[in-house]
């Protein structure tokens, strides 16, 4: 009778304690693998690639958006939400074409991850990333071109428009142009929600990426070993403007 009044508390307090710790990693870790890889996202609104997001960081946007529209600055998105399987086609679009030009594998891999990302590691998959311009100003023919958004560059006043308002819509850019940086190139057009972008970076940076990728099966995929994940985690991932980490 005492043995099973011991194991009757017991089986309670595990479930009680599991209950309770469940609850606890739901609020600090909401995030599965998946969904932090842009394979099974949550809480994507809109219709397109240029409307696909986070509900929070659409609602952030659109206020964003009326503010810099009272300054004569139209914000326009370029790319928002991406899923696992179009950042996958992008890579593969850019590795084809780089190994046709007699590229190496290796050279290939280091040329797209100057601007772009292995799949599986993009911020665009976690619906709070945006890539912008100004909408008002004729757009030149490439509009992510850095030298827009600089000097005279028809870009330039949405910058200096972002610099001065975003983060009060909680918008940081990631890829400054800071001297020090490493990873990816500069990229004035490209801003993240950073309310939600924080706890879905320190998720994520958690995740064995050698194991992610590998199941991805890429183009290249041989040069993505250990060596190289570990350069690019904290190069790529981690080098990023200090206000989203
Ligand atoms: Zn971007």
């Amino acid at each position: 009778m005492q043995t099973v009044t011991i194991l009757r508390t017991l089986f309670i307090v595990l479930i009680l304690t599991g209950a309770k710790n469940h609850k606890l990693m739901g609020q600090e870790h909401p995030y599965t693998a998946d969904q932090l890889m842009g394979i099974a996202p949550i809480d994507i609104v809109g219709d397109d690639y240029l409307s696909k997001m986070n509900k929070a960081t659409a609602k952030a946007f659109e206020a964003m958006k009326n503010a810099a529209s009272k300054d004569g600055i139209e914000l326009q998105v370029v790319s928002a939400f991406r899923s696992f399987d179009r950042q996958k086609a992008i890579y593969e679009r850019k590795y084809r074409k780089y190994v046709d030009q007699g590229l190496t594998p290796e050279q290939a891999v280091e040329k797209i991850i100057e601007y772009s990302t292995i799949p599986g590691t993009s911020r665009h998959h976690w619906g709070t990333d945006l890539d912008l311009i100004d909408g008002k100003p004729e757009a030149p023919n490439a509009v992510l071109e850095p030298e827009h958004f600089y000097g005279d560059g028809v870009f330039c006043p949405m910058r200096e428009w972002m610099q001065q308002h975003a983060h009060n819509y909680g918008f940081v850019e990631v890829y400054t142009n800071h001297p020090q940086r490493s990873g990816f190139n500069h990229e004035p057009w490209h801003y993240s929600y950073a309310p939600l972008a924080i706890p879905y970076l320190r998720k994520f940076i958690l995740l064995d990426l050698e194991q992610v990728i590998s199941k991805a099966s890429l183009l290249g995929g041989i040069v993505l070993d250990s060596n190289f994940l570990k350069r690019y985690k904290t190069a790529h991932i981690l080098d990023i403007n200090p206000k989203l980490l």
